[in-house]
């Protein structure tokens, strides 16, 4: 398995993830690769994890780590005048891959994050973006997100967060934008979004996108087949001994032949492969 989404280091007042285990909690878990991001925005966590540090950790295991980069865009002079372009181009040059986890306290289409959404397509870098109530802000039905995957096309954008998977339904609330609502899917935004725009992507990981897809387990099943092509796996490992339900979950739905085989095998590595270039 790829997992698009994991952390290391100290974010929280816990005890920080050391790579070593990451690279344990991979083995246990027949994850053969991971994207480490880094986290560069106030808004989140308690410390930073800078794209410094991500490089230097995913050096000492190039077979396994796979780096992103990440810069607030309210740095330089939090303006959409400041192009981060060569910032990112730099970052790619040394090695990372994609852009994230980006986590601004933001209108998703900010035009300071417009700025970064540009450059990240004419450098081809994925950009995985968490939507909550508080981070990359949207409205009902993610009519701003939407305006981005248009204005933007060349730009792959990895959605993930409670408010981007409640909108797996079309009876989202805006307390749902920070919670894990439960109860029957009526198709949502996310359904018409996929469909339309070759550009999203949906990533899987913590607890937001498990429960997208395990609150109606009928729907969840065939919502995985039905977007096979735009799933990816991910658990958003940032802490030691965190449990991380959807690999038994996915493992599960293919072994018991819930989905196919080739679906899973999309979603817990060959899309990632396919959009990374690996
Ligand atoms: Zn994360």
């Amino acid at each position: 398995m790829i997992d698009i989404h994991t952390h290391i280091g100290k974010l929280g007042l816990g005890k920080p993830l050391k790579v070593n285990q990451l690279l344990k909690f991979m083995d246990r878990n027949g994850i053969e690769k991971s994207i480490v991001l880094p986290i560069e925005n106030p808004e989140e966590t308690l410390y930073y994890v800078t794209t410094d540090e991500v490089l230097k950790a995913c050096k000492r295991h190039p077979d396994r780590l796979i780096p992103f980069c990440n810069v607030d865009p309210r740095r330089g002079n939090s303006s959409p005048s400041t192009d981060f372009y060569r910032v990112i181009k730099e970052y790619k040059e040394r090695g990372c891959k994609g852009f994230g986890e980006e986590l601004a306290g933001l209108w998703v289409d900010d035009l300071r994050l417009q700025k970064i959404y540009e450059a990240c397509g004419r450098l081809k870098m994925l950009i995985v973006l968490h939507l909550d109530g508080l981070r990359n802000k949207d409205d009902i039905g993610l009519p701003r997100l939407e305006k981005m995957l248009k204005k933007f096309p060349r730009t792959i954008f990895i959605g993930h967060g409670p408010h981007f998977w409640a909108e797996i339904s079309s009876d989202v609330k805006k307390k749902d934008f920070t919670g894990y609502p439960k109860g029957k899917v009526k198709k949502g935004a996310l359904d018409r979004l996929f469909s339309k725009y070759s550009n999203l992507y949906g990533d899987l990981s913590a607890g937001s996108g498990y429960n997208a897809i395990t609150r109606d387990s009928g729907f969840g099943y065939r919502f995985l087949e039905e977007f096979q092509d735009k799933l990816l796996f991910g658990t958003d490992y940032l802490s030691p001994g965190q449990k991380c339900p959807q690999i038994k979950f996915l493992k599960e739905a293919e072994e018991r032949r819930l989905i196919k085989k080739k679906t899973f095998e999309k979603i817990a590595f060959k899309n990632a492969k396919r959009l990374l270039r690996i």
